[in-house]
């Protein structure tokens, strides 16, 4: 249930709240704060709270610098963890310009923006449980990360191969203190890889806990002496990390509108609309759900990261899979974002994407049994499968074409985004890289 800004003034007051974070989160994924004392919080709760947003990558002109913070009630949240004598809470907030309208670069206004396109189709909740991977690197002496990886275990292995079991366990631990219900935590399948998937939730709240997550799997990493990173492809050869987007629609009264009793595998028209609308977006939208050069590293074949543009109900490696369960958990699950991704920009570009298909009453191709990454190229030609882009430079000429990705991240974003990837990728071409050390100094 939502707190009341009363209630809020109340608790803070009464369990001796000293800080107050407001949270959010700039283009590129990173979360910012602004960190007020208690005496501003009645202030902050009334919307009245101001920021010079002209020092935020992405955000604004130095003319119109001046934004509002307006918390998200629903976010409050007290720290369980004390640094020093401090007790710090905080609050996610929406950003919002002098004039009272949501800032167009703000990523979470953007997606409520998407969300209400959804309603305006008669949809109610638009969900997310999303698996992020990680991996966990030692700490040199100096509290640096270094290369090496803190164990070699592998997919579900237990001790004393998997060391960072009890790290694990205590971030765990520390998510359940905010409120997470985690559904389960494993050694991936890479040395050093973790995985820790919490319950579904709508959208929006669960791209706010992917924010927190990364935030805690970090700062617990740290005490056992570690570094987390969410890196998509820190090591070449193994895999990289992914986060794939497990998504559905639910229907005012709590029902799954991807479920259907008597569809062809159980699946309602609007699931297949939304899938297939998601096949006809995603090679467009992977600059957003994919947007670092590194991205690109993980998108190969042969480490278990989709490459190929095809769906499947059962198969693994395609990049949208119809996990097996059915009822409220009958989903789609996007298996190509990985967890640079900003989950705000990512998501909206998937929901948009989706809408599309169920607007347009798109149909998908067949599915693909077979093993992809077996076939050759005619065999792809003949089930019309294509690939996704295999940089963030090819990627970015996708996204400005794309009239649907475009709107759903609208103007100012797109322009801010796709100005700001053009230099990342240009700084990454100007570079020279070790791989060309080693191929060309000797023999050229
Ligand atoms: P995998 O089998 O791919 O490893 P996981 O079990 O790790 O999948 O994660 C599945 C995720 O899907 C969880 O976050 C779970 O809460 C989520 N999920 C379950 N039902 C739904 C639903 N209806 N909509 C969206 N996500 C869902
Ligand atoms: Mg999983
Ligand atoms: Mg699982
Ligand atoms: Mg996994
Ligand atoms: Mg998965």
């Amino acid at each position: 249930a939502t707190l009341t800004k009363e209630e809020i003034l109340r608790i803070a007051t009464e369990e001796g709240v000293n800080f107050i974070r407001l949270m959010f989160t700039d283009l590129f994924g990173t979360v910012k704060n602004v960190e007020i004392p208690l005496s501003q919080l009645g202030k902050a709760l009334n919307n009245q709270m101001m920021f010079d947003g002209s020092s935020i990558e992405g955000f604004a002109r130095i003319q119109e610098s001046d934004m509002y913070l307006h918390p998200d009630l629903n976010t409050w949240l007290i720290f369980p963890w004390t640094p020093g004598e401090a007790k710090i809470a905080r609050l996610i907030c929406d950003v919002y310009n002098v004039d009272g309208t949501p800032f167009a670069g703000d990523p979470r206004s953007n997606l409520r923006r998407v969300l209400d396109e959804m309603k305006a189709l008669g949809f109610a909740q638009f969900n997310l449980g999303p698996e992020a991977e990680f991996f966990l690197f030692k700490l040199d002496e100096n509290g640096l990360p270094t290369r090496e990886l803190n164990d070699n275990g592998g997919y579900f292995d237990f001790a004393p191969l998997d060391l960072a079991e009890n790290c694990r366990r205590d971030i765990v631990i520390e998510l359940e203190k905010l409120g997470f219900e985690i559904e389960a935590s494993h050694h991936e399948v890479a040395p050093g890889q973790h995985e820790i998937d919490f319950k579904y939730d709508d959208v929006l709240s669960a791209c706010d806990k992917i924010q927190t997550f990364k935030l805690v799997v970090k700062s617990i990493a740290r005490k056992h002496g570690l570094y987390a990173t969410f890196m998509p492809k820190p090591i070449a050869g193994i895999n990289g990390s992914g986060m794939h987007c497990n998504v559905s629609l639910f229907h005012e009264d709590g029902t799954n509108a991807f479920y259907n009793p008597e569809g062809e595998l159980q699946l309602s028209e609007t699931a297949y609309h939304f899938l297939a609308g998601i096949l006809t977006h995603v090679r467009n939208f992977t600059a957003v759900s994919n947007p670092t050069v590194n991205s690109y590293k993980r998108l190969v074949p042969g480490y278990e990261a989709p490459v190929y543009v095809a769906w499947s109900p059962s198969n693994r490696s395609p990049l949208v899979r119809v996990p097996a369960s059915r009822g409220l958990g009958t989903r789609l699950e996007v298996r190509s974002v990985d967890p640079s991704a900003n989950p705000y920009l990512a998501l909206a570009a998937i929901l948009a994407s989706g809408l599309d298909g169920v607007k347009n009453k798109l149909t998908p191709p067949a599915s693909v049994e077979e093993n992809i990454f077996e076939m050759n190229q005619e065999e792809l030609d003949a089930h019309h499968i294509t690939s996704l882009p295999g940089s963030l430079s090819e990627a970015l000429q996708l996204l400005e074409d794309d009239e649907v990705v475009k709107a759903a991240l609208g103007h100012h974003i797109f322009e801010k985004f796709v100005a700001a990837k053009h230099a990342e990728y240009d700084e990454y071409r100007l570079s020279v890289h070790e791989w060309e050390l080693r191929r060309y100094m000797s023999l050229l």
